[in-house]
Order: structure tokens, then sequence, then C-alpha cells
């Protein structure tokens, strides 16, 4: 009675079924407990009460173990919901990637924490540690580039596919990493997967300090660098790891040009609300012009890294892109990023007509979309657009037009002032050669990238690179 009263009104399924076998029951048992009883008082026998005694129908009782198995697992699915909370991140989430690098983290921690353990530690303790370590193990390799350009590979042992215990901060928390076979991601083609991470609901704040924690640490990779996006599909996913930022003394330009482009940036970000009010589209485009190896791709990577802003390169000639697509970019651009078109007389030219009319199909961007795109109608967000190109003569004058093109730099050949600078910027201690080495080539055209070739031949002796100065002008060079 008290299982009909209480049990099933909060399990609220079959409960007419369950409640009309246990009433059978009931009544059948009534009928044979007065039996019995009527039984002892005409023998004079006292007894104690006892089903097998009764000898109640057998298939009662198994009907009536059947309710109470059903019962049982509803009821534990009843306290699952109730007792445990989860957390499922998919594949797409931008936090799935930092979450396998934090499990896998901890996963390092507990190692040590196992290896460090004393003789002393209990069995228990050790115990429970190593059961909380992942037993499916998959491999993520990640190259790291060092600054002499040499490249070091490191393994991450992230958890697998199936189900592992481990514990944070005391509390235990089940993470599961499924994959699923029918469905792809349609972006990336790879399989879609998720990670779902269960703990009691009264330790639920857990995911929150988790998510923070993994966000942290992924994040912390990327201080003090420069991270380069490039599209994928509809979306911006990183080009290669995090780059150092480049200091912008390093790109010497002519005298205030790195300056002015630096004031004239700083004075459209913290204008933010003048461009709202007047309902101006928060845009600004730069145009680098000016003959190869003059510092434009450098320059413009050392400003975002003066800024702390990263970079997306847009690759006009990408097969596949389309109007559409490109507007799309330019609207979900990640925050604090520079737009980056290199290159952009190489997009619209006639060799270009003429390779798509060979059948070999580029990018489907069109002139107008290009125009579109540009003007950001869509984008309410603060947009600084970087063009740079080697023939600015070859570009329409619609696309460097005001508003879609606001500042125009030309950089050239090393001016006397540039080789001056990059001189003693290279040998800070012969600073007395830097105007003899200027007078040898003050009057030729040079450009930044070859002084640049010649400094790094003679890195040991300023005065072989003053002496030299003739294969810098025939690149001609010998060891
Ligand atoms: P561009 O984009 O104009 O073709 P890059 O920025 O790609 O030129 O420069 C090519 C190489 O030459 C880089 O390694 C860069 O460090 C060097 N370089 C070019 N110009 C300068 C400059 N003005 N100051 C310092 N380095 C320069």
């Amino acid at each position: 009675e008290r299982t009909v009263k209480e049990v099933l009104p909060a399990l609220e399924v079959n409960k007419k079924g369950i409640k009309d076998v246990i009433e059978k029951l009931l009544e059948e048992y009534k009928k044979k407990e007065t039996a019995f009883k009527e039984f002892q008082k005409k023998n004079g026998i006292q007894q104690t009460n006892s089903a097998n005694i009764f000898g109640i129908d057998t298939a009662w009782v198994g009907a009536g173990l059947a309710v109470l198995r059903q019962g049982a697992r509803r009821g534990a699915e009843l306290a699952r919901r109730q007792l445990l909370v989860s957390m499922e991140i998919p594949s797409k989430d931008k936090s799935y990637q930092w979450m396998l690098i934090w499990i896998s983290q901890q996963n390092q921690i507990n190692s040590r924490k196992l290896a460090s353990m004393s003789q002393q530690t209990s069995w228990l303790q050790k115990s429970i540690l190593k059961a909380a370590m992942p037993r499916q193990l998959a491999v993520e390799t990640s190259f790291k580039q060092h600054d002499n350009g040499s490249v070091s590979t490191n393994f991450n042992l992230v958890p697998g596919q199936g189900k592992h215990i481990f514990n944070y901060k005391g509390r235990w928390i089940q993470i599961e990493r499924l994959r699923e076979t029918k469905m792809v991601d349609f972006t990336t083609g790879s399989p879609w997967e998720t990670i779902t991470m269960t703990t009691l609901s009264r330790d639920r704040d857990v995911f929150d300090d988790i998510l923070t924690k993994a966000r942290e640490f992924a994040l912390a990779q990327q201080v003090g660098k420069t991270v380069l996006y490039t599209s994928f599909g509809p979306e911006w996913r990183p080009f290669g790891l995090p780059r150092k930022r480049r200091c912008l003394d390093s790109v010497i330009l002519d005298d205030n040009v790195s300056q002015t482009i630096l004031n004239d940036v700083h004075d459209f970000t913290r204008n933010g609300q003048w461009y709202d009010e007047r309902g101006i589209p928060y845009r600004r485009g730069y145009l680098l012009y000016g003959p190869p190896g003059s510092g434009k791709t450098s320059f413009i990577q050392a400003l975002a890294g003066e800024l702390e802003y990263n970079i997306c390169i847009l690759n006009l000639s990408e097969r596949g892109l389309t109007d559409d697509r490109l507007n799309h970019l330019l609207t979900v651009a990640p925050e604090r990023s520079i737009m980056l078109l290199e290159d952009i007389d190489a997009a619209f030219t006639k060799e270009r007509d003429q390779s798509e009319k060979a059948g070999y199909q580029q990018s489907m961007v069109t002139f107008s979309g290009l125009l579109n795109a540009l003007d950001g109608v869509a984008s309410s967000e603060e947009r600084l657009i970087f063009m740079t190109t080697n023939h600015i003569e070859r570009l329409d004058p619609a696309l460097i037009r005001p508003g879609r093109v606001d500042m125009k730099v030309f950089l050239g050949n090393a001016t006397p002032s540039q080789m001056r600078r990059m001189f003693t910027r290279f040998y800070p201690c012969d600073e007395q050669l830097a105007e003899s080495f200027v007078d040898k080539i003050r009057d030729k055209s040079i450009s930044t990238a070859h002084l640049q070739g010649h400094f790094v031949f003679y890195k040991h002796s300023a005065k072989a690179a003053v002496d030299n100065t003739d294969s810098l002008l025939t690149q001609n060079y010998k060891s």
C-alpha cells in the first residue's frame, strides 16, 4: 500500500498497470491470510506470518518482483535526473579544444602527483588516483616554431573516446567523449564530436570554474603573440601557432611614416562614439603601396603587435570564395583584428579573366561584391582594413576612393635615412661607419629587404658590410 501511495505517484509511469498488479497481489494476500487465520483458530495453532506458508501463487510473486525491479530502474533514472547535472560541449564550439587541452593538462598533473606519492601514502588514495586517470588516450601533435626557425614537436595526450572519471578540487566528474559515426561537421569535414561532463547537481558550479580555467589556460598561450587567421569555409580559423609579436621599431620606414599611421589608427580606435553618433560605418581603410620588399607586410604585422590585435588574412583569389561568403567573413571577423588584403591588384586583373576563360575556375568574387563587402554596411563593429599592392596604377579608382581607402601610404626603396637607421640597428656598436655606408649607396635604388639581406650576410662585421656594398648592387654574394 505504501509503495502504491508514495513511489508510484512519483514515478508517474505506467501507474495504472502497476497499481492493478499490486492491488491484485494485496487482494490475494488478504484472502489467503483470512483463510489461514481461520485454519489456525480451528486447530489452535500459533504460527508466524510468512508468504511461503500462505502459499501465495508464485506467479503473483514473480509479477511483484518485476514491478519492484521496474520501479527500481525508474527510480534510479529519476534520481539520476534529480541528483546529477551534465554539460555538453560540441566539437564546433570554441571551448571544445580548450577543454581537451585542459583535461590533458589535468591528466599530467595527476600523473605527476602519483609519481611523487611517497611509500606512506595509503593504498586507497593511490588506487583512487589511478582509477581517475583515463585508460584510453588519443594523441594530438603540435609544432612549436622557435625564433631561429627550428621546429620542435610536442605530443599532447588527450582523453580518447569513451568515459573517464576524474577528480577536480575534491569533486568527481565523469567525462564522456563521443564521436558520431554518421554525423559530419560540413564546414570542416571532420566527424562530429561531443564532450559531456557529468557531476552531482550540488557541484554544478564546478562547470563554470572548469570552463574559465580552460579558457584562461588556452588564452595564456597567446599572450604577447599575434594570431593569424585565414578563412576556412564560412569561418575564421587560426593559421599555424600564434606568432611572437614583431616590435614596431624593427620595421624601419621613412621618417615619421610609422608614427603617422600609428597615430591615425589610435585616433580611429578611440573615436567609436563619434562614428556612431554620425551614423558613419565604423571602419577605416589603409593602402600601403610600393615596390616589393619595402616592408608593407612586416609593418602591418608589427602594427598588429603594437595594438595587440590579431590579423585576418583574406585571400580574394581563393577558390570558391563568393560575394556572399566574402560579406559574411567580413561581418564575422574576430574582434580586435586587422583585415589584411594582400596584393589587392592581383585579384582583378586581365590575366584572371583569361584563366577563367581557359576553364580554370578561381574565386567567384565580383568587383562590385568586393566594394559592397568593404563598405561593410552589415557590420557595425570596428573594422580596420589594410590592403597592400605593388602596383597602385592597376587599381580601379572606385576601390581606393575615400571611405574605402582613407589613407594611402607609399613605402618605397630605402631612403638615406632608412639606410642609416637600419645600419645602426644591425651594428649598434659601429655607428660611426653608418655615414660612409650611406654615402656609398645613397642614390641607388635598393629595397629595405635587400639591405636586410646584406646585413644578415655580413652580420659579424660592419666594416665588411661597408666594404662590400658592390655585392649589394650586383646581388652577388660569395662566402
Ligand atoms: P613587402 O610586403 O613590402 O613585399 P615584406 O614586409 O614582406 O615586404 O619584407 C620582406 C623582408 O624584408 C622581411 O623579412 C622584412 O623583415 C624585411 N624588410 C623589408 N622592409 C623592411 C623595413 N622597412 N624595415 C625592416 N625590415 C624590412
